[in-house]
């Protein structure tokens, strides 16, 4: 298990302004992420003290450069499941190992996955769940499925063994994209993986059946959401964090509504750009250094 004070999910530019100025005021700071969607060989014209614009691929490189310059410690990794202790400390689990944290501050940027199901919003809270841990329990011993085609799908599947051995994994008709070690463990565990695509879901009042593109049906009375790589939804669920839609609510300081949670940038809506996730990860992280130094030490 490794420790540290503060812990920033997402290397974009609000993560990397976060650490920072976390690391650069003392605080041990780690930081886990790959590569931010725009650090492609796109111009970023719009961005203060680049009179000759510079790619998004050199503004991240230069990002992190400087955020390692402090002794942050930086990592392409991605988290799976994130905890609330007893202690009130945060338990992450990611693809490579597990991190204890004082602090966390999420810069997780928006994510637009879609599942592409037509009457998924009629089921959700009546066996449609984006969270294991809040509901897990509702669905002990019954038929379940993950849709979701990546390691985070194959951890839900492995957290809701804890509830019911009826568990079956769709990728919605994607490929398998999991880490060979997530394979093996689920074979080990006898969880299916199906590449086939729901459509539609049915059942009065709750879900009672998944519908694929072939028009097979299979039962199942709860449909977890897992796809692509863990979001900040998936985070502020599991947490409890007040949402506004798919965005976590901060306050003007980047406080969210639990103590020692911090988030910025575009996982916190508002206007998403570059200046402006600059700017809320340095507010994340003062504040985040002010909870270190009051809870941490
Ligand atoms: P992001 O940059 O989205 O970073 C999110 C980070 O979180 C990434 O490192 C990602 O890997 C990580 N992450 C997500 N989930 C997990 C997980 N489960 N575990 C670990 N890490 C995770 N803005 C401008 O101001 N000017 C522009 O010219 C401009 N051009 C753009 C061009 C493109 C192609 C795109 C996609 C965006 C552009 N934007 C531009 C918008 C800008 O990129 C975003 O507003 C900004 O990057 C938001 O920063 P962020 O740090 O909040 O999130």
């Amino acid at each position: 298990m490794q420790t540290c004070e503060l812990l920033i999910i997402g290397s974009g530019p609000a993560g990397t302004s976060a650490a920072i100025y976390a690391a650069r005021s003392g605080i041990e700071t780690k930081l886990i992420g790959c590569r931010p969607k725009y650090a492609g060989e796109y111009d970023i014209d719009n961005y203060y003290g680049f009179p000759e614009t510079i790619s998004g691929k050199e503004l991240q490189k230069r990002g992190l450069q400087q955020a390692e310059r402090f002794g942050v410690e930086a990592d392409c990794d991605r988290a799976l499941a994130v905890h609330v202790l007893d202690n009130n400390r945060f338990r992450v689990k990611t693809e490579t190992r597990e991190i204890e944290a004082c602090a966390l501050l999420l810069a997780t940027g928006v994510s637009r996955t879609k599942p592409g199901i037509s009457n998924l919003s009629d089921y959700e809270g009546k066996g449609v769940s984006y969270c294991v841990s809040c509901d897990g329990f509702f669905v002990r011993g019954r038929p379940v499925m993950v849709l979701g085609e990546g390691n985070f799908a194959a951890n839900q599947a492995f957290e809701l063994m804890d509830y019911t051995d009826k568990v079956t994994i769709c990728t919605q008709g994607k490929a398998v994209g999991m880490h060979h070690e997530y394979l093996d463990r689920l074979a080990q565990s006898g969880i299916e993986v199906i590449e086939q695509k729901i459509v539609r879901l049915t059942g009065d009042p709750a879900l009672e059946e998944v519908v694929f593109e072939d028009d097979e049906r299979r039962a199942v009375e709860g449909l977890f959401i897992a796809q692509g790589q863990a979001s900040s939804s998936d985070f502020a669920y599991t947490l409890g964090l007040e949402r506004d839609g798919v965005f976590i609510k901060a306050d003007n300081e980047q406080n969210t509504s639990m103590p020692g949670v911090f988030a910025a940038g575009d996982c916190t809506g508002g206007f998403l750009q570059i200046s402006v996730a600059v700017g809320e990860g340095a507010k994340a992280a003062k504040s985040a250094i002010e909870y270190v130094k009051r809870n941490c030490r």
